[in-house]
């Protein structure tokens, strides 16, 4: 799926020490998998630091941002609201119906940490499941992108990159961008 329009991811929750490493897979996930941007509780500022870094190292465009008051975010965004949650309906069932809307503005997909509010479920347009079984807001996300692009997002090019990896079938390769000489790490 191509769209003109931007597809955001929303982190709702955040516990300081104990989330961080989660919450950092969050945004990471956002970005390899074809999202634009991430939006993170405002006490989230480790994992906002270390996706920034990985951004500035293996390329973008990516945006980090910390915001208060990540309810009204979801009551207020103007476009298509998408809360991945297990008690939602199978992904299978509406994911052509979110590329539909994809094609007429921005898209926010929410996912949750330990307890979500109803609010939440109210105010989504589509409260989504990937699968009825309780698992994780990065296992979620990672389908749920995949299965909305169709798999493009494996084959997206990435801008400003200072390194990329050369794929192997055993061992690890990685060049700096702006030369050919070959480093192994
Ligand atoms: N009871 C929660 C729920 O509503 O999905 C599970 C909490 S889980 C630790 C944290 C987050 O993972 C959820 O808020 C949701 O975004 C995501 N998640 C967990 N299982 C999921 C599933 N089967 N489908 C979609 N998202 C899921």
């Amino acid at each position: 799926m191509q769209t003109e329009h931007e597809i955001v991811v929303l982190r709702y929750g955040h516990r300081p020490g104990r989330d961080d490493r989660m919450t950092t897979h969050v945004g990471l996930t956002a970005r390899a998998l074809g999202a634009d941007r991430v939006i993170l509780p405002d006490n989230a500022g480790q994992a906002k630091a270390t996706v920034e870094d990985i951004t500035d190292r293996f390329g973008g465009p990516f945006d980090v941002e910390l915001r208060e008051g990540i309810g009204s975010i979801v009551r207020g965004f103007d476009g298509t609201v998408v809360h991945l949650t297990m008690y939602g309906e199978p992904i299978q069932t509406v994911e052509s119906g979110i590329r539909s809307d994809c094609q007429e503005g921005p898209l926010l997909i929410v996912v949750g940490g330990e307890k979500v509010p109803f609010e939440v479920y109210e105010a989504a347009d589509w409260n989504v499941a990937v699968t009825n079984q309780p698992h994780s807001e990065v296992a979620g996300l990672a389908v749920f992108l995949d299965r909305l692009f169709e798999g493009d997002e494996l084959d997206r090019e990435w801008v400003d990159a200072d390194r990329r990896v050369i794929p192997q079938s055993t061992g690890k390769k990685v060049v700096p961008t702006e030369s050919t000489n070959h480093t192994d790490q």
